[in-house]
């Protein structure tokens, strides 16, 4: 069995695809040795393209208002116990006048779905962050929007669009989401998402509730087949307000094994380290670093919302404020053997 599974890992490392049976394999099989040689191949493919670098992105939590209840997210529509928020356009260009100075050349958007955000107001912010940073780029993650709107943000201006498809597994994806929640649109956005022409993102929760090992497996067959320019995942970490508050939170091990593999399926892919995976073990980012990501993200929010935007229980906030933050995470990359660096970080495409 076990030398089945290195041979099966060694046919991803050949040829970056596996059948869903082989990925399900890897998952179950996993042991320490089978997760220590995927593991250094990872690092060593991530090293060929990447080198040692680690591109950060400086995260604006633009707002925790959502018209969307996913059962697993703090922010959800129904949580009335959330304190809610929303930065205005102003505050979130004095986000990115500071993220310049610290050497930030990527600033992510991210927030619920909030209907204040319109294609209007959107499109003039990014335009102005552009104008003012023309050597930045612009990543968004503000849910599902129709093509018109997607489009309309991309004429603006922004690059980037990390929406997470959250579960490859239709019957999964309509466990964590309520009826009005439709996966065919998730689907249909990513879709669009890439025919438009932002560099995409796509993710998952790694021990979701109901996850199994067919499901993972299933979405790294979509990891394989969608070709995403950049992969969020991290560890579902229950949050005391929704009805998944029991259940355990996804583990640190398993998240890392998976980046391994979902670096060694697409060699030149943007990783992030994620903050749940930091949330999970103090060191999560480094060991995310050191199983084949290469992208931190820290927060760059101002300190008084930080604690609003309440995805999941104990997520970390260090109240740092963002210098400070910034020259902790060049110390720690440092003493992994990584460094940090001031540049937009894009996807190096891939020579077929
Ligand atoms: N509204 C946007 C969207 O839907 O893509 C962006 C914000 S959403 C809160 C960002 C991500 O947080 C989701 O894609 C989800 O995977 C993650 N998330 C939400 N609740 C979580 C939890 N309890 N544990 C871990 N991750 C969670």
């Amino acid at each position: 069995m076990s030398d089945n599974l290195f041979t099966i890992a060694d046919k991803l490392i050949k040829n970056h695809s596996l059948t869903l049976q082989e990925y399900e394999d890897l998952i179950l099989g996993y042991s320490k040795g089978l997760s220590d040689y995927i593991k250094a191949n990872a690092v060593k493919v991530r090293k060929d393209v990447y080198s040692n670098k680690v591109f950060v992105r400086g995260l604006i939590e633009i707002s925790n208002i959502c018209k969307n209840n996913c059962f697993y997210c703090g922010i959800r529509a129904g949580n009335y116990y959330c304190q809610r928020y929303r930065l205005t356009p102003k505050e979130i260009m004095g986000c990115c006048v500071e993220g310049y100075e610290l050497g930030f050349r990527t600033f992510v958007l991210q927030g619920g779905e909030d209907g204040f955000y319109t294609d209007e107001i959107l499109c003039h912010l990014i335009e102005n962050i552009k104008k003012v940073f023309p050597d930045c780029a612009v990543t968004l993650s503000l849910g599902e929007r129709s093509r018109e709107s997607y489009q309309r943000l991309y004429d603006a201006g922004a690059d980037r669009y990390l929406l997470r498809h959250e579960a490859a597994d239709k019957e999964l994806y309509e466990k964590l989401h309520p009826y009005d929640m439709s996966f065919e649109n998730r689907m249909e956005c990513l879709k669009n998402l890439k025919e438009i022409g932002f560099q995409t993102g796509c993710g998952f929760m790694v021990g979701a509730p109901y996850q199994t090992a067919k499901h993972i497996a299933k979405d790294l067959k979509f990891i394989e087949e969608f070709k995403p320019d950049m992969c969020g995942i991290g560890p579902f970490i229950p949050h005391r307000d929704t009805i998944y508050a029991k259940e355990n939170a996804g583990s640190a091990d398993l998240t890392c094994y998976l980046l391994s593999i979902i670096r060694l399926i697409h060699p030149n892919i943007l990783l992030p380290a994620t903050t749940a995976l930091g949330t999970v073990k103090d060191d999560g980012r480094e060991r995310g670093i050191l199983s084949g990501a290469n992208v931190v993200m820290p927060n760059l929010s101002p300190v008084s919302v930080r604690k609003k935007y309440d995805l999941y229980d104990n997520k970390i906030s260090t109240g740092a404020e963002g210098a400070e933050q910034r020259a902790q995470l060049e110390k720690r990359m440092k003493n992994i053997g990584y460094e940090v660096v001031t540049a937009r970080g894009d996807v190096i495409t891939r020579k077929e």
